[in-house]
């Protein structure tokens, strides 16, 4: 049995924190099958591309996701929330 599992990690405007872990079946013969466990985030609609959203458990508000600016600034709104609640 080949199992990938991706992580990819959100961020809300209010800096709560949410992950998405998808497993995947990589097996040629066998049926594929995907499943996704979300934590500190719940699924909303689908966006113009298709690709789910998420809105933080907590406040609601539109979970983006933390790669976006991994490797670049942070956006101002999670910069002013540095120092938390
Ligand atoms: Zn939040």
């Amino acid at each position: 049995m080949v199992m990938r599992t991706s992580y990819r990690y959100f961020t809300c405007p209010n800096g709560h924190e949410g992950s998405e872990i998808t497993k995947e079946n990589d097996q040629p013969y066998s049926a594929m099958w995907e499943s996704t466990s979300l934590n500190g985030m719940k699924e909303n609609a689908k966006d113009s591309r298709g690709y789910p959203t998420y809105t933080c458990e907590i406040c609601r508000e539109p979970m983006e996701v933390e790669v976006r600016w991994r490797n670049n600034k942070k956006p101002k709104y999670l910069q002013n929330s540095a120092s938390g609640n």
